[in-house]
């Protein structure tokens, strides 16, 4: 079913989907986040076997964006009550399982939310079965659960095991059974979602785990889900995850248990990362060229307000050049650079690895004026963007049919002081 071609990141640029980098950032400004909706199809159209593809919208969250996926077939998941009513928004529809919430807790909010528009709902611990009960007599729920081992790329993405907060821990289902039956509610599905950057010989510890659960719960199960988590390569030392393996063992699994309930068990993918990633784009400005020693420093007019990752998980992101000129940027000479944006934090470097080292990356020589893109920014990217420095949030664009479409203002001074207030 899929594109399993190691990517080739090249540090030099020209366009975004035929799309001038130079006009864009003429056109909208720095910085800009951009998307390429083409590439979300793509990877939409890569998880076609599975039974329905549900979006980890924490990972882009755009209205835009959120619509398009809508239009092709793809469901939602809602963390908060933002989410939510952004999923609404978008043109989701509560009464069945377009929205689920899933989240560990329920506020106050959430759960006026999810009851006003009949929201489907994954637990993620035993007092929200109690909590949806009480409120919804009746109620379907599915269980998130925690096998009890986990995997990720970092420690603050790790989602299963002991030391994550995530899930329902795997020994108490009979318990929370007991809790759904005190309150009549049906448990339809179980979900795991242990954390990002799947590989295939822990992917079978999770199935096993999944089988196992679903076999306790019994002939209630309806789905099962996969979680999200599924990787995209960052650079050229890593690379997708086989897709038809991927799918094979959630499948085999599936099966098994489709036999054992004499039912048709869905079975339901929910990527975040996976479809979003690689479509967005950070353009940013060089506004200063620098050596500090024996470092060249590239600083940009984004910083760490625009683009999280590298600061909180070191996290790689391949970084290309667009001369202001719009001359081919691999006709310049190559150095290596440090690249950092411009907020009054050391932290505010994009070419670090985790615990802050500063690395140097080989780039071609830029200029006051030219354009740096930070590349694979569409997961995780703007939504983790902050006012810190009272700095604005970017705007962002999406290109469609061969058209720049602006899906966010630039946010503006107004926006940044909405709400503050200076009593006499
Ligand atoms: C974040 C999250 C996802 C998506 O994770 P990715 O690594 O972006 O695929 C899926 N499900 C849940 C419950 C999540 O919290």
């Amino acid at each position: 079913m899929v594109a399993f071609t190691p990517p080739i990141f090249s540090t030099s640029r020209h366009d975004i989907a035929g799309q001038s980098v130079v006009e864009l950032a003429k056109s909208f400004g720095t910085p800009l986040y951009v998307y390429d909706l083409l590439t979300i199809q793509q990877r939409i159209a890569d998880l076609h076997a599975f039974d329905a593809i549900r979006y980890a919208q924490k990972a882009c969250s755009n209205l835009a964006i959120l619509d398009r996926m809508r239009r092709q077939g793809v469901v939602v998941d809602a963390v908060s009550a933002g989410e939510i009513r952004r999923a609404l928004a978008a043109g989701y529809s509560g009464g069945g399982k377009e929205i689920i919430y899933t989240a560990d807790i329920f506020d106050a909010e959430s759960l006026d939310l999810v009851l006003e528009h009949d929201l489907a709902v994954n637990c993620g611990s035993p007092d929200m079965i109690s909590q949806l009960g009480q409120r919804r007599p009746g109620a379907d729920v599915t269980l998130r659960i925690n096998p009890g081992f986990g995997h990720g790329h970092s420690q603050k993405t790790n989602t299963g095991g002991e030391q994550s907060k995530h899930g329902i821990w795997f020994s108490q289902i009979d318990e929370c059974l007991r809790r759904a039956d005190q309150d009549g509610v049906t448990v339809t599905g179980l979900h795991m979602h242990i954390g990002s950057g799947t590989d295939l010989e822990h992917l079978s510890q999770v199935c096993e785990a999944m089988e196992r659960a679903a076999l306790e719960v019994g002939r209630t199960i309806k789905t099962i889900s996969a979680g999200g988590g599924l990787p995209v390569p960052y650079s050229e030392a890593e690379s997708y995850v086989d897709l038809d393996k991927y799918y094979s063992l959630w499948d085999q699994t599936r099966c098994r248990l489709s036999d054992a309930f004499g039912h048709r068990v869905e079975l339901e993918i929910e990527p975040g990362r996976f479809l979003s990633a690689e479509s967005g784009f950070l353009i940013a400005e060089v506004r200063s060229v620098k050596k500090m020693g024996d470092n060249l420093f590239f600083l940009l007019n984004a910083g760490f307000n625009d683009l999280a990752r590298p600061v909180m998980y070191g996290a790689h992101h391949p970084i290309s050049v667009c001369p202001a000129d719009g001359s081919d940027a691999a006709q310049r000479e190559k150095v290596q650079a440090v690249v950092g944006g411009p907020l009054c934090e050391s932290g505010d470097i994009f070419t670090q690895r985790e615990g802050g080292y500063v690395d140097k990356r080989e780039l071609p020589m830029c200029r006051v004026g030219d354009y740096v893109i930070l590349e694979n920014a569409g997961a995780y990217g703007f939504v983790m963007a902050s006012n810190y420095n009272s700095k604005t949030r970017a705007a962002e664009v999406m290109i469609e049919d061969g058209q720049p479409k602006l899906i966010r203002q630039r946010e503006t001074f107004e926006d940044l002081v909405r709400g503050e207030m200076i009593p006499d």
